[in-house]
């Protein structure tokens, strides 16, 4: 199905412990300011329980309208299936969600249904009349292209970091209630349990400290500095795919093209070389600070401060500095 004459733009508010993820956040900040320049509404959609904070969160970061659709925990076809007929019913011609799994899974869904195109990562939407350039990431980051859609609505995901939030304290904002059914017969897939693993506790999209060590750590033992100066930051632990697959680390800790996309404050890189697909996983970040004996090591490029030396020595001068401001 094709849609014409739309307007306005809609954000999926994905929701992690009963609060909108960052870059939802973030979104509707964009949305705000395109909106703004357009003389159009944001329309936040929110799937889950009814929670007045998470309403007023929404409203506060950009929302016009708050689409609540009570439901229980995430089922894809389920959720793909109500952003459909929201899609269908409110006609916007731009859709927005994080790029986060769930924001990855249900765009091409919507796209498809719509016969339009879903645009990856979104890391800047500029407005050039009627035109809305989308600047993406491809090759691992190292190159961005620019892409204008002539479909619409346009579908996105947007990266983590790539905006700022702007929550107005006080910002009203109406609420609308749907009820969408979605036939059970499209419902392929079944929750037959939720297991919380551990090492998913680690909430590496949201942090605004990250402390990630690489294969120059040298050993589990070693990694362990990592540890604790990110302990002492008040941060978490990130890291490269080679700690990962010598089991120094957790997967769940992985930055980079085939791990989690991060954006926070200060990222200190330990030990790491600095390979386009670590790189494109952390360069949102605040404020780079790379330690790594090799001067040349392409980290360094992207770093705000580099430091050349043996990470097994800086970072234990590292942690005894913070102490001694701390105390
Ligand atoms: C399809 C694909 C997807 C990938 N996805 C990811 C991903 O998501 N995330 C990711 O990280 N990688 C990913 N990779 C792997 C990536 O290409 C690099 O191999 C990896 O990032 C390198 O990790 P590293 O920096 O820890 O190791 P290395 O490249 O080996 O670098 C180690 C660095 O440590 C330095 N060093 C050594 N000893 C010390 C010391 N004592 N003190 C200080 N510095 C020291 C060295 O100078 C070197 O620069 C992917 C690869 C492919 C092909």
């Amino acid at each position: 199905m094709k849609l014409t004459d739309t307007k306005n733009i809609m954000v999926y508010v994905e929701t992690k412990d009963g609060a909108p993820v960052s870059v939802a956040l973030e979104s509707l900040a964009e949305a705000r300011e395109i909106a703004d320049e357009r003389k159009e509404e944001v329309l936040a959609v929110v799937i889950g329980k009814k929670d007045d904070v998470v309403v007023n969160t929404v409203i506060e970061a950009g929302a016009d309208k708050v689409i609540i659709v009570e439901e229980e925990s995430y089922l894809f076809e389920k959720y793909a299936g109500i952003l459909k007929e929201l899609v269908k019913k409110y006609k916007p011609s731009i859709f927005m969600a994080g790029a986060t799994l769930a924001g990855k899974d249900l765009t091409p869904m919507v796209a498809k249904e719509f016969e339009t195109l879903s645009a990856v990562d979104v890391l800047n939407i500029r407005i050039d009349g009627e035109k809305v350039v989308l600047t993406c990431p491809v090759y691992g980051g190292t190159i961005l292209n620019d892409i204008v859609m002539n479909t619409t609505p346009i579908v996105m995901t947007v990266r983590p970091g790539s905006f700022s939030k702007n929550i107005v304290a006080g910002r009203k904002g109406e609420v609308i209630k749907e009820e969408i059914a979605v036939p059970e017969s499209v419902i392929l897939s079944k929750i037959v349990d939720i297991i919380k693993e551990v090492a998913e506790t680690v909430n590496l999209e949201e942090a605004d400290v990250i402390v990630s060590g690489g294969r120059g750590m040298g050993s589990k033992e070693n990694f362990q500095l990592v540890q604790e100066l990110a302990d002492i930051c008040g941060g978490v632990v990130g890291a490269t795919r080679p700690a990962i697959e010598d089991e120094w680390v957790p997967r769940s800790h992985q930055v980079g093209q085939s791990g989690k996309i991060v954006a926070p404050k200060l990222y200190i890189a330990c030990g790491i070389s600095g390979a386009t697909q670590h790189i494109s996983g952390m360069i949102g970040s605040g404020y780079i600070v790379a330690i790594n004996k090799d001067e040349d090591a392409p980290i360094f490029d992207v770093a705000d401060v580099g430091i050349v030396g043996d990470a097994t020595k800086v970072i234990p001068l590292l942690i005894e500095e913070i102490k001694k401001l701390k105390e």
